[in-house]
This record gives structure tokens, C-alpha cells and sequence, in this order.
């Protein structure tokens, strides 16, 4: 497997050659545009409103912008002399219990793992260490461009560094109202629910998660390929609305039944 990323870790003054790869692959759909009539792939022009014409790659720069008439031309060798000390060093700042890390700062997980025979052992200590104490590592680094905090904890025999959004990038939960008044909920109501979660409840089995949408779509793709005509599927009905009691009750009733 290909790394994305070479560098060290540094906890303290221990510095470790590292590398990391990804521990997650983004599969997802995607379409190519083409020409309706001759099924040719299109092709994007760059092209300039105001001189009415199209450009080549070398007549083009990149450019922060400020506001209508003000941009700011930012060269690549500007942004390579800004490579900060964090960009081939991902330095640990402090040990933390992973439990205080809510979920919605997680982003990417990538494997961490020793890169030749000079780091093994600190690499070996440190796993072992961390485990025994229950403790992550959390560090920056930047990769393709791009600053993240990274969050490192043992893992299966490797590390697992998961790359965190920052604290400014997260959306407050406060932000977002919901006004519920736990005095008005019906005891009933929650006994009932509670049955249900206890009836519904299994060990969660990550193999048995999938994307059903891409099958499907997939399925399509084959169909259409082999010249069969795909059925347009009329939409659902929409289930009757009923109480909340007859909606738990009948749940309820439905989970038993399987379980049973
Ligand atoms: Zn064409």
C-alpha cells in the first residue's frame, strides 16, 4: 500500500520515523459527462469573460479573494516557503483520554506505522505504553496542503492517528434549537420505548452495514448495459399516521415476533 504521508513523530525528544496510510478508501459513484448526441466526454474550456477568449494553463495564476475588485495572487513557491516546522513533523503536544473527544471531531482514520528498523523499538514502547495507560496522543500535522490535528492511539498492533476537525469548523450543538420539556414526557411512553431499544438492541456488526443506494445504482448501470429496459418504480406509499402509543405498541410487537 501506497503511504500518503512520510515524516516523524516526535513525543518529547523521542522522534520516530513514521509513515502514514490511509485506513479508509472513499468509494463512491461517480458519472462522466458526455455529449448527448455523440457520446464523446465533454471538456472544460478556461475561459475569460472579460478578454472573450480561452486560456492556456501558463496564463493562468492563483488568487485569494478579498472582495469584487480585489484579489491577491499567491504564487506556489510563496505557499512552499510557508512549510511550517509541522510539515514532516507530527508533534505530539499532549496525552489525552480518548473519552473526553466527542464524536463530531473526528474526520479521516489513517494507519500510523514505523518507517525502518531506527524506530521500532521507541514506536514498540510508546504502543505499549499508551495502552497500559489508556491514552492518545495528540498531535498536528500537515498533509497535502492542508493542517490537522491528529488524534493517535494504539490499534491493533499499529497506530490509528484519526485527523480531527478543528474546533472552529464544528457547528456548536447550541447553534441549533430543540426545545423539549422532559417534565411533559409520559412515563408510559418511555417504558414502551425502552422495551423497544431493549428489543432492537445486537452487537454492532460493521460487515453487515451497505450501501444499498450504489448496488442498486450499480444493478441499473449492469441492466442497461445488457440493453434490458429498466422499470421506473412508482414512490412508497407513505405509512398511515397513528399515535405514538399504537406506533410503540405495534413496534413493540413486531421486534418481539422476530425475535422470537
Ligand atoms: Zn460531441
Amino acid at each position: 500500500m501506497k503511504a500518503t504521508w512520510s515524516g516523524f513523530l516526535r513525543i518529547g525528544l523521542v522522534t520516530i520515523p513514521v509513515k502514514l496510510y490511509p485506513a479508509v478508501v472513499k468509494r463512491a459513484i461517480s458519472f462522466h459527462l458526455i455529449h448527448k448526441d455523440c457520446g464523446s466526454r465533454i471538456k472544460y474550456l478556461k475561459f475569460c469573460p472579460r478578454c472573450n477568449k480561452t486560456l492556456d494553463d501558463d496564463e493562468i495564476v492563483r488568487a485569494y479573494f478579498l472582495d469584487k475588485d480585489h484579489y491577491v495572487v499567491i504564487t506556489d513557491e510563496e505557499l512552499a516557503s510557508l512549510k511550517l516546522a509541522t510539515s514532516d513533523t507530527i508533534e505530539v503536544k499532549y496525552f489525552v483520554d480518548e473519552r473526553e473527544i466527542a464524536p463530531i471531531y473526528y474526520a479521516d482514520a489513517h494507519y500510523l506505522l514505523p518507517e525502518g528498523e531506527g524506530g521500532k523499538e521507541a514506536f514498540a514502547i510508546f504502543y505499549k505504553a499508551m495502552q497500559e495507560k489508556g491514552k492518545a496522543a495528540l498531535g498536528q500535522a500537515i498533509i497535502r496542503q492542508r493542517e490537522y490535528p491528529l488524534l493517535i492511539k494504539p490499534y491493533e498492533g499499529k497506530f490509528l492517528a484519526s485527523s480531527l476537525h478543528f474546533y472552529q469548523d464544528v457547528i456548536r450543538a447550541e447553534d441549533l434549537k430543540v426545545e423539549i420539556d422532559e417534565e411533559k414526557l409520559d412515563p408510559r411512553y418511555l417504558q414502551l420505548a425502552g422495551q423497544l431499544i431493549d428489543s432492537l438492541t445486537e452487537h454492532f456488526k460493521p460487515e453487515e452495514l451497505v450501501d444499498h443506494y450504489a448496488e442498486a445504482v450499480l444493478k441499473l448501470v449492469e441492466a442497461k448495459a445488457r440493453g434490458e429496459k429498466f422499470e421506473l418504480k412508482a414512490a412508497e406509499e407513505k405509512a398511515k399516521v397513528i399515535s405514538l402509543m399504537e406506533a410503540l405498541k405495534a413496534s413493540l410487537e413486531k421486534a418481539e415476533k422476530k425475535a422470537a
